[in-house]
């Protein structure tokens, strides 16, 4: 049976529980252990895909196409573990899968109340993420702060679990604040003891304490937090602001974290080897030689979730070239204001990710058209596709009132559009093209130059497709469908011919690239924006 790590915060939130939850699994993974990490988010939306990104940041999406939050995207980038639909269960998702039961009549007879069917059920969810998998140790994330009323089902269920797997089989790993009062000049500890004090009122003593401070904890304080929380000295780890998130697990290994939690599971010690972490990661993050700016042109630029596995890949990318990423975040609709002349000379390389909705589109579409005819190497991501396409018919081909038809439905060129099944689509949950999808590359192309394969496979989250009947005048006039659905039916990527580096897809590359080996395009995109 596998092993069980259950983390929860408190305090406040925003706290980096699902870089402590990818940094344990990374620890743990460098000792040779299988580990899998599941996210359980407490809001009634079945999925995260059917909220804005000002209320839940970017929405993750694995290759079976489950829409997910964005912690999943920490896990697959700091671990090898493979997500699943399972890996991230929500309060919607419970309570429709115990409602769907009880019409069923699978309760007959009973009252259905959230202990015990709602608690069943998630301890049914958090064994089914492990099952059949041979899978060590299960790392199990508590969305939300300790005292919401909404994860209190959750907090339920782990205590029974561990109540019910017994002692050496289950831990909890409480991620908590200590802040430091300048006007004292103290670190307080307080906030903690109330935190974990309001644990042990539902049930749970934590085993291990991961404080957050903005520096180091003295041995004083944390033989303090020990004593009135309860836990073993060697389980209060401290986890001071880092200049990179991937210093966490080198933080946590530091101080044995991995030696506390197996001796906690009662599990033989292995030594761990995080040194290829350590210098193809961590150093060249911290240590590059040359620098480049990058311009993210997008609508959502004050939240820095919004667009989070986009600055990770170009991170990563800086990583890859050995340089310092200056990301620029650009509101288009600043661009609508005060054009791209001003907003975009002089950044390296320009990049448009994905989205929805008209509101910025006409700043988008400017940014791309000053990377088309400046030279700027250009990375446009799903809608930036969308948007480069429109661009490239109106600029180059000469068809003005070109759009795609989510923007205007009475556009003369619908040079994007919906296919006949999606047009069938009324429910908005999960129903757009979702998930992995293979793609076949042309050659010689930019982006067969940066995969070095004719057969890739990336995910998907769009209803828009480029439509296919434009796609032949267009080559005429300079642009490369440099990649397509196998029955070449879709079109998946393009380039524009005559320029240093102008490549983008319908898929979403960001998702699938990590630290220790970035994603191609982002990759070549950013070495190209160096060199020009
Ligand atoms: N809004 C566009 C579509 O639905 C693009 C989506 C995206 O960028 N993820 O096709």
């Amino acid at each position: 049976m596998a092993k069980y790590i259950f983390i929860t915060g408190g305090v406040v939130s925003s706290l980096g529980k699902g870089i402590t939850s990818a940094s344990i699994g990374k620890l743990l993974e460098s000792k040779g252990f299988k580990i899998t990490i599941q996210k359980c988010d407490p809001y009634l939306n079945v999925d995260p895909g059917t909220m804005n990104p000002f209320q839940h940041g970017e929405v993750y999406v694995i290759d079976d196409g489950t829409e997910t939050d964005l912690d999943l995207g920490h896990y697959e980038r700091f671990t090898s573990a493979a997500m699943g639909k399972e890996n991230n269960i929500t309060t919607g998702k419970v309570y429709h899968s115990v409602i769907t039961k009880e019409r069923r009549g699978d309760y007959l007879g009973a009252t259905v109340q959230v202990v015990p069917h709602i608690t069943n059920e998630i301890i049914s969810h958090i064994k089914k993420v492990s099952h059949g998998k041979d899978i060590d140790i299960v790392i199990c994330e508590i969305g939300g702060t300790v005292g919401d009323i909404e994860s209190l089902p959750f907090l339920e269920a782990i205590r029974q679990f561990k109540q019910h797997v017994g002692k050496g089989n289950a831990i909890n790993i409480h991620v908590t604040l200590v802040p430091y009062i300048k006007a004292a000049e103290e670190v307080k500890t307080k906030p903690t003891q109330h935190s974990v004090g309001k644990l042990r009122e539902i049930g749970i003593q934590p085993e291990i304490l991961v404080c957050r401070t903005e520096r180091p904890l003295s041995k004083k304080v944390k033989q303090k937090i020990s004593l009135f929380c309860n836990v073993d000295e060697d389980a209060v780890m401290d986890a001071p602001d880092v200049k990179d998130i991937y210093e966490v697990p080198l933080l946590f290994q530091k101080q044995g974290l991995g030696k506390t939690i197996l001796r906690l599971l009662e599990m033989r010690y292995k030594e761990g080897d995080l040194t290829a972490w350590r210098d193809k990661v961590v150093k060249r993050a911290l240590h590059p030689s040359r620098k480049v700016s990058i311009a993210v042109v997008g609508k959502y630029m004050e939240l820095n979730d919004a667009y989070k596995s986009i600055y990770e890949a170009l991170k990563h990318a800086g990583v890859a070239n050995d340089a310092r990423m200056d990301i620029k975040k650009i509101d288009s609709e600043e661009i609508e204001e005060k054009g791209a002349d001003r907003l975009l000379k002089g950044v390296d390389g320009i990049l448009v990710p994905g989205g929805f909705g008209t509101r910025g589109i006409e700043g988008k579409i400017k940014a791309i058209k000053f990377a088309r005819e400046k030279n700027v190497p250009f990375l446009g991501i799903c809608l930036g596709m969308q948007c480069a396409v429109i661009e490239f018919a109106r600029g180059v081909c000469g068809l003005k009132k070109a759009n795609s038809t989510e923007f205007d439905k009475s556009t003369p060129y619908p040079v994007i559009s919906l296919l006949e099944e999606q047009k069938r689509v009324k429910a908005m949950g999960a129903t757009m093209r979702l998930g992995a999808y293979p793609c076949k590359l042309e050659k010689p192309s930019k982006a067969y130059e940066a995969y070095g394969k004719e057969k890739i496979s990336e995910r998907h989250r769009h209803r828009y497709e480029f439509d296919i009947h434009y796609k032949r005048s267009m080559e005429k006039e300079g642009l490369l469908v440099s990649g397509t659905s196998p029955d070449l039916r879709l079109v998946e990527i393009i380039e524009v011919k005559n320029h240093p580096w102008f490549v983008a897809c319908q898929f979403h590359p960001e998702f699938k690239s990590k630290p220790d080996d970035c994603h191609p395009l982002f990759k070549n995109f950013v070495r190209k924006a160096l060199k020009t």
